[in-house]
């Protein structure tokens, strides 16, 4: 059985958060004079550090609580606060598989946590039977899936995650970043039924926000609370929220926009196919696409010489290229080079 208080670290169970001058007056006033703030300028005020309005906007568009929200500076931040929150260094242990995001390994890392990562099977799909002795391991506090995975694109079965989530008494995390994309529910539609469950996503990609650094996380209020804990007061910038609130605004660019990519991807697949060095195209439920070529270095320096740059994969999956998913004329740039290669 799934018990929060058992998997959080003695030391977040017991900290008390900071407190801003924010938190303790959150009414409408006339006149500041309690945070040390400067009068004069445009960005002079601390931003609000719930970002109450983007939790609003979300709660609405998601169907989740606004307590079940934390937005966080990129989906990175979300990651690296599962860490310190579960995970006593030198000690706990989480688990991915592999190949997969990189930043669980970076951010496992920093915060002294061993990763284990189980290999994938070949068609990219966990392998439950290698994964079933870690479910019932005291010191596996989160298990992250990446779901559709980078890099390869795919989704993961279900059966296998809601398993996971059933069997598992430690906190799995889905990334959900490429969630956008694919034409899958999200499973923030599932907190209810999990109180182990953490979902993130982010503005990154579907939203074009990588530049303003916003990632989210869904999850039961309980869990939602340790983060706000334990996140620095202002995570997220008033430039940033401000970025955010003005897409959330715009839902009929944001679709357009997302369209318009997964349409393109159909395009490129097509392409991609009809050239002879691509010698596999894995299925994608994200806006890039992972191909197998006759030789991934010669390849990835070839088109890096005609000043195209892709991602090249082929110390993580042999001789693979994941392409990102870029306008038309771009995608035309690169099935030019790759023809004349
Ligand atoms: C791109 C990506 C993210 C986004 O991270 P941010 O910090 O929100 O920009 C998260 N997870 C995965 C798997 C990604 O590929």
């Amino acid at each position: 059985m799934f018990n929060l208080d058992k998997i959080v670290r003695p030391n977040i169970q017991k900290l008390k958060a900071y407190s801003s001058a924010r938190d303790e007056f959150k009414g409408a006033a006339e006149v500041y004079l309690d945070a040390n703030e400067n009068p004069f300028g445009t960005l002079n005020r601390y931003p609000d550090p719930r970002q109450i309005k983007i939790k609003e906007r979300l709660s609405v568009l998601k169907k989740v609580d606004e307590n079940q929200i934390f937005i966080g500076n990129g989906s990175d931040e979300v990651i690296d606060l599962a860490f310190r929150i579960f995970c006593e260094p030198g000690k706990d242990k989480a688990l991915t598989f592999s190949p997969t995001y990189g930043m669980y390994d970076v951010s496992a890392g920093i915060n002294d946590v061993e990763l284990i990562k189980q290999p994938l099977l070949n068609d990219f799909q966990i392998n439950l039977n290698q994964l079933q002795p870690y479910l019932d391991m005291e010191e596996v506090k989160i298990i992250f899936i990446c779901s559709p995975n980078n890099p390869t694109g795919n989704c993961f079965d279900d059966e296998t995650i809601e398993y996971i989530l059933e069997n598992f008494n430690g906190v799995v995390l889905i990334d959900e970043a490429y969630i956008d994309f694919s034409s899958r529910a999200s499973y923030s539609t599932k907190l209810e039924k999990y109180p182990n469950l953490i979902v993130s996503q982010t503005f990154s990609k579907a939203w074009g926000l990588a530049g303003a650094r916003v990632g989210v996380a869904y999850a039961n209020s309980a869990v939602i609370d340790l983060y706000n804990k334990v996140k620095p007061p202002y995570n997220v910038s008033t430039l940033n929220q401000e970025a955010v609130l003005k897409s959330l605004g715009n839902l009929d660019e944001f679709e357009i926009n997302k369209n318009s990519i997964i349409n393109e991807k159909e395009t490129l697949i097509k392409a991609l196919s009809d050239i002879k060095l691509v010698k596999k195209i894995y299925p994608t439920e994200a806006n890039f696409i992972l191909i197998e070529v006759t030789d991934a270095n010669v390849i990835y320096n070839k088109l890096v010489a005609d000043k195209i740059i892709t991602r090249n994969r082929n110390t993580l999956v042999d001789n693979c290229l994941r392409i990102t998913v870029g306008s038309i004329d771009e995608n035309k740039r690169l099935i030019t080079a790759l023809k004349s290669i």
